[in-house]
């Protein structure tokens, strides 16, 4: 009965919707299905086409294509996600709606894990087509009103996250300055659950620095500019960012972290209000922290200039004995302790060391308190959709080691893509004795080795130099690279830049040709960053810290730990090879977001532009492999259990063998032989339509 309504509802919304569909005839929505498309140039023609009649998406079979409009389309709508909920995938035109109600439909069917991987560069949409994803679940999935509270912390747990994780770059006015990645998990009956989230290297160096023309993470502004007088009064914080040194950069129109303070959920429950000073007392002695400046005495030695006093307050740390960890080192002799004066650089430094480790923590702690609010303890089956938005791609005018991390985990990110549908697409018709044009395609594989390798990759040639302290700089470091990986393709330094690029660099510089696009890093800051030391008795104070959080973010063991810490970049290595793991047990649906152009204007579709990143994101190579494959593949056991009510020879049982059964169905059904394909274990069907019509037959016959 169910089954048949949902069949009703279904119809009646495809006639329904015929003039949305005919509306959306401009173009070629999916790729795959008309054969017209075999340039680049009627590819992007294509997409310009449907652009310009804010058509943003367009398929590649099941793949989804977004171009960034840069303008509210109201097409994320109720309404429209209704329209979409329990639809198969081609009845209506492509929408970010459609590939999650799929994705979630299949979830529940076939009681599997699922991912969605979003990618493209900085700017290109990729969180806000996860935000969509995560709205649409919680509209569209059913739910009892003792579930909306593990749901509805789903979606505010987003505005938190972005005021602490986000800022404005010159790519993005609200650019994620960490990875996500997060499990949604749902129980049989499609109930949204619970949740967990993974976040992934947070560029913290921002918390004491930003390029010119960017800023520093919005909540710094959302408190300063967003607070209410009582907050900030408490906190000791003018409201003035000009104030702050770690904030002085010329502010440009409004931007999304315009937002009043009170909006941000900061937790639920009791004691909320208590964490809430804690959270905001750390932000704010960050902000007090950055102001602190030093002299030097006679010998050089660095002495604060001011005694910042509410730092006891906001920490809890007493702040003569905190000076004291900012000016001095406490070297460990045989028998005592050594204090050795620094000079104002080296105070510096240290301070800034301890800022960004008390941001880093914090960030960390508070993704932790979000899991905890979504665990769900129950500990009957559940099925997960894991939703990817990560750092894209990024070319700055001065790039550093943050974009190398950041570039490198985009590397991973193609190789798993291309691992999971070019190359393992061809390598399963193969497998089947299906017959097949290999698709040549780049795979990016050499260089995700270049960075990666164990003993010969950057990472590791890095982490050796970080094993010299005192003797190796960010120079040598670049001469060892040079050394050891002058050779390799896709590695360039200035004494070679002219064979390779022909184009000139400067001395401190090394390029890699990475598989979007060629970028140039400054090695500057590569061996501090990647050691990111914290001194010893900094840690020691923190963790004397009354400030509950900040003392649970320094741990006692750490402090006496004598382990060397893994570095960063090894540390990302590990993180990304986790990463790789998680997804790879899931099946894959994948968001491709485009730029339309760098400017952020609306309507505008830069044809340069969305040609390289079509080029690099491999979409034709993509196209091909789709078209002259196979939308749908299934083991012939699984496929004659589902199917076989379709056909008296098969119905209620099949005796003879699999493929057999399943031929008979197909034949039953009225298919000819060039709508599908026999492998050696599974059959193949072409398109999506026919897969689509066997389901419907299905259900009218269930
Ligand atoms: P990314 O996460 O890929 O760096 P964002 O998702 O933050 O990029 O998008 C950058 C900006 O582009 C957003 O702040 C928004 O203004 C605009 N944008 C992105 N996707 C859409 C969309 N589907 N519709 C309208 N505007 C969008
Ligand atoms: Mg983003």
């Amino acid at each position: 009965m169910l089954n048949c309504d949902r069949l009703q509802r279904r119809k009646a919304r495809v006639n329904m919707e015929g003039a949305l569909v005919a509306r959306d005839q401009v173009g070629i929505q999916d790729f795959v299905l008309l054969d017209s498309i075999t340039s680049e140039t009627a590819f992007l023609d294509n997409l310009k086409k449907r652009f310009n009649e804010n058509l943003i998406y367009t398929y590649i079979g099941t793949l989804l294509v977004s171009v960034n409009p840069y303008k509210e389309l109201g097409i994320y709508t109720k309404k429209q996600m209704e329209n979409y909920m329990g639809v198969n995938f081609f009845e209506l035109p492509p929408h970010i709606y459609a590939l999650a109600d799929n994705a979630y439909h299949t979830m529940l069917t076939e009681m599997n894990n699922h991912f969605i991987l979003i990618s493209g560069e900085s700017g290109a949409g990729k969180t806000e087509a996860s935000k969509r994803i995560l709205q649409f679940y919680a509209v569209s999935c059913p739910s009892t009103s003792l579930l909306d509270r593990a749901r509805d912390r789903m979606l505010v747990s987003n505005p938190v996250l972005e005021a602490f994780g986000n800022a404005k770059t010159l790519k993005n006015d609200n650019s994620s300055r960490f990875g996500k990645y997060m499990d949604i998990q749902f129980n049989r009956e499609g109930e949204a659950v619970g949740g967990h989230i993974l976040s992934y290297l947070l560029e913290k160096s921002r918390v004491v620095y930003q390029n010119h023309g960017e800023r520093n993470f919005h909540i710094f502004y959302q408190l300063v500019e967003g607070g209410e007088e009582e907050t900030l009064r408490l906190l000791g914080l003018e409201r003035n960012c000009q104030h702050y040194c770690y904030l002085v950069q010329v502010r440009t129109a409004k931007e999304p972290s315009d937002l009043k303070i009170s909006c941000i959920p900061v937790s639920a429950g009791r004691g909320a209000a208590r964490i809430t000073v804690y959270l905001f007392g750390i932000i704010g002695s960050i902000l007090h922290l950055g102001n602190v400046q030093f002299e030097a005495d006679s010998k050089g030695y660095a002495h604060p200039l001011t005694a910042c006093c509410i730092l006891l307050q906001l920490l809890g740390v007493h702040v003569q004995v905190l000076q004291e960890a900012l000016t001095f080192k406490k070297i460990e002799a045989k028998t005592e302790e050594v204090l050795s004066p620094f000079s104002v650089d080296h105070a510096i430094y240290a301070r800034d060391a301890l800022t960004k480790a008390l941001y880093d923590r914090t960030f960390t702690w508070l993704v932790n308190k979000i899991n905890e609010s979504l665990e769900n303890k129950d500990s009957t089956k559940k099925t997960v959709i894991g939703l990817l938005d990560i750092y894209g791609f990024e070319v700055f005018y001065v790039n550093s080691f943050e974009q190398f991390c950041i570039n490198y985990c985009n590397e991973k990110l193609q190789q798993l893509f291309i691992q999971l549908t070019l190359k393992s697409e061809q390598e399963e018709y193969e497998a089947e004795d299906i017959e097949w044009e290999p698709v040549q395609f780049f795979n990016n594989r050499i260089i995700c080795d270049l960075v990666e390798q164990r003993h010969s990759g950057i990472i590791s040639i890095l982490d050796e130099e970080c094993m010299r302290p005192g003797e190796a700089t960010d120079l040598t470091f670049l001469e060892r690279l040079e050394e050891r990986l002058g050779n390799h393709p896709h590695f360039v330094t200035h004494r070679l830049a002219d064979q390779k690029t022909r184009k000139t660099m400067d001395r401190g510089d090394f390029r890699l040709l990475h598989y979007a696009g060629e970028v140039t890093y400054c090695v500057v800051g590569f061996i501090d960053k990647n050691n990111d030391l914290l001194y010893r008795n900094i840690k020691d104070v923190m963790h004397q810290a009354k400030n509950s959080i900040v003392k649970h973010c320094f741990p006692p063991t750490e402090a006496d730990s004598k382990k060397r810490p893994e570095t960063v970049a090894t540390q990302f290595k590990s993180s990304l090879m986790g990463l790789t793991k998680i997804l790879t047990a899931k099946e894959p649906w994948y968001v491709r977001c485009l730029k339309s152009n760098e400017d952020k204007q609306p309507g505008r579709f830069d044809h340069v532009l969305v040609r390289h990143q079509v080029k690099y994101l491999g979409l034709m190579e993509h196209l091909r492999v789709r078209r002259a494959g196979f939308a749908y593949r299934r083991r012939y056991e699984v496929f004659l259990h589902r199917y076989k009510p379709l056909c008296p020879a098969t119905w209620p049982h099949w005796r003879g063998v699999p493929a057999d059964g399943v031929e008979r169905i197909l034949k039953h059904l009225g298919y000819s032989e060039d709508e599908y394909k026999m492998g050696r274990t599974k059959i193949f069907i072409r398109h999506p339509r026919t897969l689509f019509a066997i389901e419907d037959a299905y259900e009218i016959c269930k």
